[in-house]
């Protein structure tokens, strides 16, 4: 009892849920996840792995390259998720289209 889920909730954050724990995502998590996706996630963790790598060989120039990747998939991946939320504004407001459909054709 009192569980009525909003299948159709608006632009309006369903209760529970919060920001993406990765800096800078555009994002929210589900009620009880840190992270609003499996990547954002990875990519987290990817942070401490390569820092240990670079401190363990006194910033090697190859950890150092991977440190600089990891920031710019970091960066390219808040830029494409803010780009989809566009996507999804778009489509609602001025496409035409329902979440439903737009999930419906983003399915691969
Ligand atoms: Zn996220």
């Amino acid at each position: 009892m009192g569980d009525t889920p909003t299948k159709r909730g608006r632009r309006g954050q369903s209760r529970g849920r919060s920001k993406c724990a990765r800096v800078g995502c555009p994002r929210t998590a589900a009620a009880g996840r840190e992270y609003c996706s499996s990547v954002c996630h990875f990519v987290v963790n990817l942070y401490p792995a390569v820092e240990n790598v670079c401190r363990a060989t006194g910033s090697d120039p190859v950890a150092v390259e991977a440190w600089a990747s990891l920031v710019t998939l970091n960066d390219a991946l808040t830029d494409f998720l803010k780009a989809d939320n566009r996507v999804y504004r778009a489509a609602l407001d001025r496409w035409g289209m329902t979440p439903d459909q737009l999930a419906e054709l983003r399915r691969a």
